[in-house]
């Protein structure tokens, strides 16, 4: 039938929402399931920054990747990482066009919220040992007790030796766990606010119950445990000082639901994002692109984005004057010149609890990539607000590629809100706008993406290596 004038009016004026799941073929949403199994590999694989950092490593290196040499003359082709500290990671590839043109920038963060173990955690109560935590980021903590904890990190000793902890993960491993009331005596507890449900000091973690079988000895079962550690690791109590310990839920990625159409991970926020810009990276770059690439995997960004590895620091931008220092360009010059994309996830509408966003611009599950003009609460407060021009030339390449991408604002105005590492790179004078995939729960234990944003996240990242920006 023939489409009436209103139709065909509406058609042309309106905004029109798409639904990947009414618009992919059969094949496109094979190729969304397909892309999203490795994805959950390189999510159980990579749960703190260190691990994402060397498991990224070891994909860079596989694909020719080669450790940055400041002072080199880098050459059209030729791909580079740079490794800062072990907890963030810069890599990219050399274009053709001058570097003075400016590079492409993609900027992520690896770590999540979660709990730090205190640099001095060990204590013994009633015969329980347990270690004190300092939570991570904007946890709920109430959503952290009761359940299965992994313990993850690396312990630097005096010696300068390293010891990489991991247990929790395997299914022969012993597991983590803080402690919650029952029920039948929650009456005080349960007239707290949420909020205050569970406080930091209560999030102590059960390590042992056994005691070391000496009678001279006090603090028995502290003995038993530090014993057990340094039969294995060879650490002492001291060494916790010099530790990034960190306690993440002992769960592996997982599809979701009958149809298998989300999945549910700790830390999608931001891993995700750091995933996909890294296989959007591998992809393009094949052959020589025109632009160079410079992808950033940043740390701290949970907490503000401040120290030496967080984007709040220079570490970036020294990079990129080391890469542009043979070339006898100063750094601002490819600074001014350069595009970003944000790499960061964005709220999904929840259908449970909608009224903490607006409708007409929030984001939703299998309605593709979001796309945050700005972020920040308050009235627009510490964000970076993406120019119209820049968000207008980003607009059109999704469009010209066939990326499905929707709008998005975090929370309606006067709930709440965040940031992203964003502003840190506008402050640059770099052309930055926000760019993820949409999620539920977030910074929960247990966060959700939808299979078909992930996939849609990856090919704008793909889009914006390949756009004439
Ligand atoms: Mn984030
Ligand atoms: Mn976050």
């Amino acid at each position: 039938m023939e489409k009436t004038k209103g139709e065909l009016l509406k058609e042309q004026l309106f905004l029109n929402r798409k639904d990947a799941t009414d618009l992919l073929s059969d094949e496109e949403m094979q190729k969304v399931f397909d892309f999203c199994e490795p994805y959950k590999k390189f999510m159980d694989a990579a749960k703190i920054e260190n691990e994402a950092v060397a498991v990224a490593v070891e994909m860079l290196e596989a694909k020719g990747y080669k450790a940055f040499e400041a002072g080199k003359k880098y050459m059209p082709g030729e791909r580079f990482y740079y490794n800062n500290r072990g907890r963030a990671l810069i890599f990219g590839t050399m274009g053709t066009r001058p570097i003075e043109k400016g590079v492409k920038i993609m900027a992520s963060h690896i770590d999540s919220p979660r709990l730090d173990l205190k640099p001095n955690p060990v204590f013994e109560k009633d015969n329980i040992a347990q270690l004190k935590t300092h939570y991570y980021g904007g946890v709920r903590k109430y959503q952290w007790v009761a359940r299965e904890l992994a313990l993850h990190g690396d312990i630097y000793k005096k010696d300068g030796s390293v010891v990489h902890v991991n247990i929790g993960e395997d299914e022969n491993d012993p597991i983590f766990y803080i402690s919650d009331l029952l029920p039948h005596l929650a009456k005080d507890q349960n007239a707290r606010t949420l909020k205050d449900g569970i406080k930091g000091e209560e999030m102590n973690v059960w390590v042992g119950t056994l005691k070391f079988r000496d009678d001279k000895v006090s603090e028995k079962v502290k003995l038993n445990v530090l014993n057990i550690l340094f039969e294995k690791y060879g650490i002492i109590e001291p060494d916790f000082f010099s530790a990034e310990l960190t306690l993440v839920p002992a769960a592996k990625a997982r599809d979701i639901g009958l149809d298998r159409s989300l999945i549910g991970a700790y830390g999608h926020d931001d891993r995700v994002c750091a995933y996909t810009s890294m296989m959007a990276e591998l992809d393009y770059t094949n052959e020589t692109p025109d632009w160079t690439s410079i992808v950033v995997f940043a740390d701290k960004e949970e907490v503000g984005s401040d120290s030496n590895t967080g984007l709040h620091s220079s570490f970036m931008e020294y990079f990129i004057a080391d890469l542009a220092a043979p070339y006898g360009v100063p750094v601002r010059t490819v600074l001014s010149n350069s595009k970003c994309l944000s790499a960061d996830v964005s709220a999904a509408l929840d259908p449970t609890f909608p009224e903490v966003l607006e409708r007409n611009n929030a984001s939703f599950l299998n309605h593709g990539v979001s796309i945050m003009k700005y972020t920040g609460s308050g009235g627009k407060g510490g964000t970076n607000d993406c120019y119209a021009k820049f968000t207008s030339d980003v607009r059109k390449f999704l469009d010209d590629a066939g990326v499905i991408w929707q709008t998005g604002e975090l929370g309606k105005v006067d709930q709440g809100g965040g940031g992203t590492v964003a502003k840190f790179v506008a402050a640059l004078d770099v052309d930055t706008i926000d760019i993820g995939v949409p999620v539920l729960s977030m910074h929960a234990p247990i966060e959700v993406v939808a299979k078909t944003d992930v996939y849609m996240t990856y090919r704008a990242f793909y889009e914006f290596l390949k756009a004439d920006l």
